[in-house]
């Protein structure tokens, strides 16, 4: 599915954001600017959007929010965290869609509750042109992740681990992160987008208050942890903000994803690259790139998690 949405508005505030300047100062010629993208109803909650989600873009109403982002003066390769030292801290990664997915339609078909409205219990994501699915590139960059992660001493829960027939719904998989009380959970995923668009973007939840959703609480901390997994992600894998959204700075603001919108703990989703796109998609199939990546999303958590 193409990601076609209405034209980028001119950048807004640019350089006010400590982000936006990590940013800058590694992707010259990026665009700046901080938009709110608030995709509608029809977008699939894999985070994709399609042509017939007219994207709606507002200026951010939390866009001068203060909490820190990584800090531009940072030094451009940090130390790797003690060993140990995130003891106690929970983390939950939500690998996107699952491998068997597309035998179990109806299930995954039926609808949920996301307290906005409803929505389909799961997707089955895209895949590249040569088959590589969605799904297994989820479940490696997990495996990957939780590698790292668990060295830190964190405890680490995968919402599935190819265990079951379908699924999780998307309002389990955001119970799950909410019951093991995490500190921090990000939903990997990459992208079904149009050929050309290239890159990643991490998708932040916005302010929604309806039915089963409240996520005022949490939207200040998953910024700070979106931003910080970001500029990581850059610096490891070297990959570039998304062409396509976020107006350069690899952010984007949702408010139409169960799994961010029932969460009650901070949590992003990362889409890594668009498989749609041969050269996103040669990043995408091989194993050391997937390594960089984990590693990115998972130095972004640990920095979060360290305040
Ligand atoms: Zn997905």
């Amino acid at each position: 599915m193409s990601y076609a949405g209405p034209e980028f508005e001119p950048p807004r505030r640019p350089l006010r954001r400590p982000l936006t300047v990590a940013l800058a100062a590694l992707v010259p010629g990026a665009l700046l600017g901080w938009v709110v993208y608030e995709g509608l109803g029809s977008a699939t909650d894999d985070g994709r959007g399609g042509p017939e989600s007219a994207a709606v873009r507002t200026p951010s109403a939390t866009g001068d929010a203060k909490e820190p982002g990584p800090s531009p003066t940072e030094p451009a390769t940090s130390a790797p965290a003690a060993p140990g030292a995130l003891k106690g801290k929970v983390v939950v990664i939500d690998p996107g869609h699952n491998p068997a997915n597309f035998r179990h339609t109806a299930e995954i078909n039926a609808k949920v509750n996301i307290g906005t409205g409803y929505k389909e219990c799961d997707t089955t994501g895209t895949a590249t042109n040569s088959g590589y699915t969605e799904a297994e590139f989820t479940l490696d960059v997990a495996h990957r992740m939780r590698t790292l992660l668990e060295k830190q001493g964190a405890t680490v829960r995968l919402t599935q681990d190819g265990d079951r027939s379908y699924g999780p719904c998307i309002d389990e998989r955001a119970r799950i992160g909410n019951q093991a009380e995490a500190d921090a959970v990000v939903s990997v995923h990459a992208d079904g987008s149009g050929s050309g668009n290239r890159g990643f973007h991490v998708i932040l939840p916005g302010a929604v208050n309806s039915g089963a959703a409240d996520t005022r609480p949490i939207v200040g901390a998953s910024r700070d942890l979106g931003e910080r997994i970001a500029g990581r992600f850059v610096r490891a894998t070297g990959s570039t903000p998304s062409n396509y959204v976020g107006d350069g700075t690899g952010l984007v603001t949702r408010k139409d994803l169960g799994g961010l919108n029932l969460s009650t703990v901070p949590k992003v989703f990362i889409e890594c690259g668009n498989m749609r796109d041969t050269k996103d998609a040669a990043q995408l199939t091989s194993g050391a790139w997937r390594q960089k990546a984990a590693q990115g999303i998972s130095e972004g958590i640990v920095s979060f998690l360290r305040g």
